[in-house]
């Protein structure tokens, strides 16, 4: 049994990796502002707390750990990193996370931590072309991603990188393209395309018109969530200490992912093109290095993946409209969340 943290337990990448972890009877001990939305946590032990605060990070990393899982971010999909309307809060506080994380590491000797970085690292000039996107590991230098939350996360990258090699810890890092599933969140603004889909076909009357921003001609890869944890987990338990792809190799167009989820649906729904915040003509993930160190690579198929997650998202709009609670469509989430003060703060 590990004794094991996982930062950012309270969304919804780090739920799924508790529930696994957990299930590999570890003791775990989550860190976040808020509790998982949408199902109990499962961890031993959990610290709601602003992680933006070294103090608070001393008191989530009291003891020894074998193992650190460091996914607390302030991120969303395209309506929230792309309008450039958040660029300073997602760089301050995205960057602070990860300084106080890995410094309150070092000082209490925690060598294996792992760092969520992101697809959107890669610069925009090898992601033009929508049908030979390049996202092999090495192309993510010189350095021009298309949004500030790409270069926080190579800031990151570097961070992890240099105290890996300056105080000998053992860091991982994946690159993540494009998470999707159940739990996941599908309304508020910071929702990514699957789950924006999956609600706007659940609320949608036959004869109604779904809006996709764009023309719905940018590619993409999606990569269920259960397959993402276990190539966390196979990275974690690797020697290969470079940052490395995680994600499917299955590109579609946009257009293409809402025709599969109108069809599990089962409604056949017409598409109107609005204006909207894009990201890159096109991505999708180059799993070479990730197959060579790990001698893996996800399999699941995106049909398979929404097949799970598109009830999951039906289930909760009408639950929603059942319960009268109104479904928020913006490009902020509640306040609360930035400007959380934690209890164990307040003393
Ligand atoms: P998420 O938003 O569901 O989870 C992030 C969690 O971090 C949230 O629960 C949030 O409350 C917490 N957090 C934010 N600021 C915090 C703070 N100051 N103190 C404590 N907790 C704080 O996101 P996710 O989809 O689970 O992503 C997890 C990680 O993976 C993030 O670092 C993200 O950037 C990265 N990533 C995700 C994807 C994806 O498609 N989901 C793709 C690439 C990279």
């Amino acid at each position: 049994m590990k004794r094991i943290v996982v930062c950012g337990a309270g969304g919804f990448i780090g739920g799924h990796l508790i529930k696994r972890l957990k299930s590999e009877g570890n003791w775990v001990r989550g860190a976040d502002l808020e509790f998982p939305e949408f199902a109990p946590t499962q961890a031993d032990d959990f610290i709601i707390g602003d992680l933006r605060d070294d103090r608070l990070c001393k008191e989530v990393f009291d003891g020894f750990f074998d193992e650190v899982y460091q996914l607390a971010a302030d991120m969303g999909g395209a309506g929230f990193v792309f309008t450039g309307n958040h660029d300073a809060t997602i760089m301050h506080n995205s960057a602070l996370c990860n300084l106080n994380v890995l410094e309150a590491c070092r000082v209490r000797n925690i060598k294996r931590i792992f760092y969520s970085s992101s697809a959107c690292v890669y610069p925009e000039r090898n992601q033009l072309d929508p049908d030979n996107p390049l996202c092999s590991e090495e192309s993510a230098y010189p350095a021009n991603p298309d949004s500030d939350y790409g270069w926080e996360k190579l800031f990151s990258e570097r961070l992890y990188l240099a105290y890996s090699r300056n105080h000998n810890m053992e860091v991982r890092i994946a690159r993540l393209h494009n998470i999707f599933g159940e739990e996941g969140t599908w309304t508020g603004g910071r929702e990514k395309s699957p789950a924006a889909l999956c609600r706007k076909i659940a609320e949608a009357k036959v004869g109604d018109a779904i809006e996709i921003w764009g023309d719905g001609k940018q590619t993409r890869s999606f990569l269920h969530v259960s397959e993402c944890v276990e190539g966390i987990l196979r990275l974690m338990r690797s020697d290969w200490e470079g940052p490395v792809n995680i994600g499917s190799e299955e590109m579609l167009t946009i257009n293409h992912l809402a025709r599969m989820i109108m069809d599990i649906a089962g409604k056949q729904l017409n598409i109107r093109h609005i204006d909207g915040p894009l990201g890159v003509r096109g991505r999708n993930s180059d799993n070479r290095l990730l197959r060579q160190m790990l001698s893996w690579a996800p399999d699941m198929s995106l049909r398979d993946g929404l097949e799970i997650t598109y009830p999951w998202i039906r289930d909760q709009v009408e639950a929603a409209k059942n319960q009268n609670i109104e479904v928020i469509h913006r490009n902020v989430k509640p306040d609360t969340k930035t400007w959380f003060t934690p209890t164990s703060l307040a003393k």
